[in-house]
């Protein structure tokens, strides 16, 4: 039995996930595109959620709801709307340390998305703890935003940047990453998940091995954290960091969760207001962590839409999408084999619901702008990874990710179209 065939056993065909009543929660799923004047478009296909989520009505309504009834700027003010709003924005916070299982909210920092987390981390932590000579371990299958910081922080600091290889299918590579852990090596920063091979890495067993040996350990949770559940205790994260509007939220929101001995011990990012207890031309007193990192009026209409998101997800529990998805990830696999010269860059067992594909004789953008026709939303190129597309000998792919909105009319939409545009260029 494949480990897809196997995971649908596990799941079991009647798994209790309304996917129509689901779909009725986002508004934009049911546009059509392409419309012109006397031709009516086509039903959207919306399989680019790993570039960005569609928000369901609830998130849309929190923040609706927010701005006519509630809004002011938080944290400063005495009067009543001013508390309102910032019990709203902070309550966000409680939601997130939940959502992670994080010890408290005190461990969770917002930024303005995963990328500001990244740059947060190697400025403060990696400026105030690494010298010269000192490493950074990340992997072969980052994203650019695991990347170009501290390549930032190598060229102010002289910090070493090492890579863990990934293999052949799309694993990273273990031996290889136990070799790699040297004692110059004080930082493994290494994603969670695969934006482009889906390829779930074995976080525990990550933070094992480098805690065994004394260092820190950061993941890149963009992807893992909206695929299925995550507990930072359990994988003994020292930071973690996701962003919101892949998260069904809105634009505009990160979250950073650190342990918090460590935040603790880390000197602000910015400086402004919002993140001080006292100033005076001569000094100024820093507010603890994590306010000490979130410098000026925060994001707070999208800090109430990111709190309305993991309401949203948790109700309907990571467990379930993770189970939808699993079985989307399977019959999609599946049903692709079928196309002739059809190539999947990511074929390891624990795997999101994420495909990169390339088709023989046929530039992506070609079977991106033809499935778009079908009304199909891919994304195509370097999906921020230029990095891992050398590794996989490959300019760019097209890419279909799936959502816990997708469904398996969706799959078949898919396959076809891609069919059609291998006749069309055939
Ligand atoms: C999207 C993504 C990021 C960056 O998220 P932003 O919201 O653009 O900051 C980082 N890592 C991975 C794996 C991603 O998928």
């Amino acid at each position: 039995m494949s480990s897809h065939a196997a995971v649908r056993a596990a799941i079991g065909d009647n798994a209790p996930y309304d996917v129509m009543r689901v779909r009725q929660d986002f508004p934009i799923l049911s546009r059509t595109v392409h419309d012109k004047p006397g031709r009516a478009g086509k039903p959207l296909v919306y399989l680019d959620s790993a570039a960005s989520a569609q928000k369901p009505r609830q998130v849309i309504d929190a923040m609706k709801r927010f701005l006519e009834e509630d809004y002011a700027n938080v944290h400063r003010g005495v009067h009543f709307l001013s508390q309102r709003s910032t019990d709203l924005y902070e309550a966000t916070r409680d939601k997130a340390a939940a959502f992670l299982n994080a010890p408290s909210r005190e461990h969770i920092v917002f930024t303005r998305n995963a990328t500001e987390a990244f740059n947060l981390v190697a400025q403060s932590w990696g400026r105030a703890n690494l010298k010269a000579g000192d490493a950074v371990l990340i992997s072969g299958m980052e994203h650019h935003a695991n990347i170009v910081p501290w390549q930032l922080l190598r060229d102010q600091i002289g910090i070493a940047l090492k890579v863990v290889p990934v293999l052949d299918d799309g694993s990273l590579d273990m031996d290889a990453y136990a070799d790699l852990l040297t004692d110059d090596v004080k930082l493994v920063a290494i994603t969670h998940a695969s934006n482009v091979l889906g390829t779930i890495n074995p976080a525990k067993e990550i933070a094992r091995l480098a805690h065994a040996r004394g260092k820190t350990v950061l993941f890149d949770g963009s992807q893992a954290a909206v695929h299925g559940p995550v507990d930072v205790r359990a994988i003994d994260a020292d930071f973690y960091i996701f962003t919101g509007h892949k998260l069904y939220g809105p634009t505009g929101i990160g979250v950073l969760y650190g342990r918090k001995e460590i935040l603790d011990r880390m000197p602000p990012y910015q400086g402004g207001g919002d993140m001080i207890s006292s100033v005076s031309f001569e000094e100024t007193v820093y507010r603890e962590a994590p306010y000490r990192f979130e410098a000026g009026t925060p994001p707070i209409i999208e800090g109430v839409g990111l709190g309305a998101a993991i309401d949203y997800v948790t109700a309907l529990g990571m467990d379930a999408i993770h189970a939808h998805e699993q079985r989307l990830l399977a019959h999609a696999m599946d049903r692709l084999k079928d196309v002739d010269g059809l190539r999947v860059l990511g074929t390891a067992p624990a795997k999101a619901a994420i495909i990169s594909f390339t088709v023989e004789g046929i530039h992506p953008h070609d079977i991106g702008t033809l499935l778009d026709r079908a009304g199909v939303a891919v994304r195509v190129g370097r999906h921020c990874a230029e990095p891992l597309m050398d590794r996989f000998g490959v300019g760019a792919t097209a890419r279909a990710s799936f959502g816990l909105y997708n469904t398996e009319a969706e799959v078949e939409t898919l396959v076809e179209a891609v069919k059609a545009t291998k006749s069309f260029f055939g």
